[in-house]
């Protein structure tokens, strides 16, 4: 596989070939309802690693973005804009920094929340929010009023997406966002940072149900002919395949930072261990690794939400009905899922690479059926298994640990107790009397796996990826470390969060009567009124 010049993309199901970049990011979802993927993974330059080995943050993602988006789709000097503009709100001088957690244990932690909502989220929604508009800008060049194309972007959220995409949204120009959320169960510090935006353009909805239901109006809204018939409806979920993309870069970085510390032992291997709910970061770093990134292993953490970790442990069966009682409410909300959307791009690739025909066409075609029939077969009878081949092709590459609420808050605190990591910047969160360092819940269940992990393979280096300050998901903290000696809740709050809930703020609400048709005459309403200047 080489470079492509003019990388196009397809859907999963087959449905859809030869598409652009743009049109599969404005598009999001396939209208076979896959996901969509690149023809090729493109390999790395030879001399990457000398090449990219001192490049800044930003240089960086310009050279592995660059290997996606052909310069004829966005020129150079525009990728390279839109890259310095995602990343320019980001509070820390490196971006996605590392932290030496556990030197002695060769453990690593790539922060990944210095961006304006505190969690990854914001790497690719900040990259997204920009690439919208630099697709519009162009499209509505030389247009007036009614002529120009006008995005509805909108999703449902549990928390993090739904702040970290109206941050990258924000003020844009012919774009329009909605987040539908929970009523009550989103955390109030997450509700403050959606709720207090107060472009015109952003709109929050707080619907009575659970966030399946908030996630069900959103996929009957895409599926609507009457609004896609009025409104060009957009996607922002994980499933858009830029924010994969954008992702890919804090591996390349991180490895960097790895290879570059003191502390690093020459020759050791290299762990990733992602925090996992959609698939959608630690895909990234699986699409990192095809391209050729030395990475050993990529393991996948997860909650009690543990669908992909029964996959591993019950030969291949992906399963949505095992899991007694539905979705758990957990100490790591933004994981709380039955089934991780993302995983559908990843069972492409193996089924790919493990058909036995001979030309690329064929095993494409054998790969959109293979998912098709599984991902029917999900719908149908909630569940699928795959073959032994494809199961091996996943075993190469990932690991998979479980980690329980109980394991998360002793992580949290043994984590406090036992860490203090020499090279930590201002943004992190630690206790100024004891330097003992907070994680929040999720980093938590990812250290809980690495520390497995290590057990297992003493000699490798794990660099386990945080995904969240701890200061968003304050009850869980406090839980872990009320009692410890050092520890003061406001101490770990930054700034920014500091009066958040008392700000003004706009929702709509959505009660009594839910369902998707009334939320439609809202979104119609909310745009027609957003277009004539009434908001
Ligand atoms: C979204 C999220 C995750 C899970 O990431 P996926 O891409 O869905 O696997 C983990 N931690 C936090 C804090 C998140 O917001």
């Amino acid at each position: 596989m080489s470079p492509t010049l003019s990388q196009k993309y397809l859907s999963t199901r087959g449905g859809s070939y030869g598409l652009s970049f743009e049109d599969v990011v404005l598009k999001g979802l396939a209208s076979d309802g896959g996901l969509f993927i690149p023809e090729e993974i493109p390999a790395l330059p030879s001399n990457w690693e000398t090449e990219w080995r001192d490049l800044s943050f930003e240089e960086l993602a310009f050279q592995v973005l660059s290997l996606y988006i052909s310069s004829a789709e966005i020129p150079s000097e525009d990728l390279k804009d839109i890259i310095r503009r995602s990343y320019s709100t980001f509070r820390h001088a490196e971006r996605t920094p590392v932290v030496e957690l556990d030197p002695k244990r060769n453990l690593y932690l790539l922060e990944l929340f210095m961006g304006p909502t505190f969690a990854f989220k914001d790497v690719a929604l900040q990259f997204l929010g920009n690439l919208f508009e630099y697709f519009l800008v162009r499209k509505n060049q030389g247009k007036e009023g009614k002529d120009r194309h006008h995005l509805t972007v909108i999703g449902a959220t549990s928390g993090d997406t739904g702040s970290a995409a109206i941050y990258g949204l924000r003020g844009k120009k012919d774009v329009s966002i909605f987040i539908l959320f929970p009523t009550g169960k989103v955390s109030p510090i997450q509700q403050a940072q959606m709720t207090t935006v107060l472009d015109a353009n952003v709109h929050n909805l707080t619907v009575e149900g659970s966030f399946d239901d908030c996630q069900d109006i959103v996929k009957a809204l895409f599926a609507d002919a009457d609004l896609n018939s009025t409104h060009n409806v957009a996607a922002v979920n994980s499933i858009n395949w830029a924010r994969i993309l954008a992702q890919m870069t804090y591996y390349f970085y991180a490895y960097f930072s790895l290879i570059k510390s003191p502390s690093y032992k020459a020759g050791s291997p290299v762990r990733f261990v992602v925090p996992s709910g959609n698939f959608g970061d630690i895909l990234a770093g699986w699409f990192a690794k095809s391209m050729g990134l030395p990475a050993e292993k990529l393991v996948i953490a997860t909650n009690e939400n543990d669908i992909l970790d029964r996959f591993f442990r019950t030969n291949g069966q992906y399963s949505k009905t095992a899991q007694a009682g539905g979705v758990k409410e957990t100490h790591s909300p933004a994981m709380d899922i039955l089934v991780s959307s993302n995983f559908e791009r990843l069972l492409w690739f193996l089924a790919f690479q493990a058909d036995g025909s001979s030309s690329a066409e064929e095993k494409r075609k054998h790969a959109c059926e293979a998912v098709s029939g599984w991902l029917t077969q999900l719908k149908t009878s909630g569940s699928f298994n795959v073959s032994e081949a494809v199961l091996n092709g996943a075993k190469v590459e990932f690991e998979s640990e479980r980690v329980s609420d109980e394991d998360t808050i002793e992580t949290i605190r043994s984590t406090y107790r036992s860490c203090f990591p020499p090279n930590l910047g201002p943004g992190s969160a630690k206790s100024s009397k004891t330097g003992g360092y907070i994680v929040d819940p999720h980093t938590a269940v990812g250290v809980a796996a690495s520390l497995r992990s290590i057990q297992r393979n003493p000699a490798a280096s794990h660099i386990s990826l945080s995904t969240a300050h701890p200061a968003k998901f304050a009850s869980a903290v406090d839980l872990a470390l009320r009692d410890e000696d050092g520890y003061s809740f406001p101490e770990v709050l930054p700034q920014e969060f500091v009066g958040l809930e008392q700000r003004e703020s706009r929702v709509t609400p959505v009660s009594g009567n839910v369902s998707w048709e009334v939320v439609r005459e809202i979104v119609k309403a909310e745009v027609e009124q957003e277009l004539q200047g009434l908001r």
